[in-house]
């Protein structure tokens, strides 16, 4: 049994009541595109769950399919070459891959809200933040006369200092980090129950990083938001995340809590991606890093694509694709090292 298949069910809490159905349900992803170099099994059997309130970060490096999971969530993958060809995605209640499109555009607009790479140059600079502001609320509220009172209200919320005077100012006329906050009052603006963040800090410096970071952590708990966090970085995924699956070629690798996963790390793709970390802690010499490049994706070796990098390869690492081993309850591995010999063995 897959973890999407055990983690979408109600569990028991330790109180003895029931834990709420997770608000994002994957189930056996898969996204290919149709190249004329063969088919890119971008996004191969992905799955996870994300309740609400809660950060799962999706980490991998360029081209390990974290960008192109969002993609289908949205059911924004680039078509014709591209197509979710596998799979179930359930989002509060709903099956999403099978509403039609005017529904789905809904759904984007109102349930989903999505952070894209550099927040910092997604405003328009011809127009002042608080009209920025108002239009993604008139998009998604009926105009009731109190627009005004509302846009004041969310800039607020976001920690915009002397919100009345800003809402003239132009983009241009605020703090780095003031920008960060109307963007993040725009991506709230639809009451949205999940936020899709895309890359959101690689663009910006470290103290910037750091209040943004901080801000989303905010608005996820003035509003319950599940986050999906998207990131090639394991720093920050440990700043803000709950949980962390960590992705090589389209799949998932390994999925834990995050403390578990720097803890014990148990695929050896992810102790290669600790091993290459800066530790303040001790003075090294030289980072290690991991050996070889990732296969392209349209020739993907059988069995573990991981393989030809991995130090710890055995004879059926290059045959068979590993089994997904669930370590405990909330950590999953794809990894032969840790399956059992009956199945190393079939
Ligand atoms: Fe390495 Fe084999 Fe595990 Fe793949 S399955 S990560 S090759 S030990």
């Amino acid at each position: 049994m897959s973890p999407a298949d055990t983690m979408t069910e109600p569990e028991a809490s330790p109180s003895g009541g029931v834990v709420d159905a997770p608000l994002l349900s994957v189930e056996h992803l898969k996204t290919q595109f149709f190249t004329s170099r063969g088919v890119v099994k971008a996004v191969d059997d992905v799955s996870f769950t994300l309740r609400a309130g809660e950060t799962l970060g999706v980490l991998g490096e360029s081209g390990s399919g974290k960008s192109v999971t969002a993609l289908s969530i949205l059911r924004l993958v680039p078509s014709p070459a591209g197509r979710i060809v596998g799979g179930r995605i359930m989002l509060d209640g709903e099956d999403i891959l099978r509403v039609p499109d005017s529904r789905m555009r809904k759904i984007r607009g109102k349930l989903i809200s999505m952070i894209l790479q550099d927040p910092l140059t997604s405003l328009n600079p011809v127009f002042t933040v608080g009209d920025q502001v108002a239009e993604s609320l008139r998009i998604h509220q009926p105009a009731d006369g109190r627009l005004r009172e509302r846009v004041l209200s969310l800039l607020k919320r976001v920690g915009i200092p002397d919100a009345e005077r800003r809402l003239e100012s132009y983009p241009h006329q605020f703090s780095g980090g003031m920008r960060q906050r109307a963007v993040g009052a725009i991506s709230i603006a639809s009451g949205p129950k999940l936020l899709i963040a895309d890359e959101p800090t690689t663009s910006l410096d470290v103290t910037i990083q750091a209040q943004y970071l901080r801000l989303l952590k905010d608005l996820q708990k003035q509003s319950n938001l599940a986050i999906l966090f998207i990131t090639h970085d394991l720093g920050v995924a440990a700043r803000v995340c709950d949980r962390v699956a960590v992705m090589y070629c389209g799949r998932i690798v390994e999925e834990a809590a995050v403390r578990d996963l720097f803890d014990r790390p148990a695929h050896p793709y992810t102790r290669g991606l600790i091993g290459s970390l800066p530790k303040l802690d001790r003075r090294v010499d030289r980072l290690t890093s991991i050996p070889g490049q990732p296969p392209q994706l349209y020739d993907v070796p059988p069995g573990c694509p991981f393989a030809p990098r991995c130090s710890e390869a055995m004879d059926i690492c290059s045959r068979k694709v590993p089994p997904e081993v669930s370590l405990a309850s909330t950590h999953r591995v794809a990894c032969w090292l840790h399956a059992d010999d009956e199945s190393r063995h079939d």
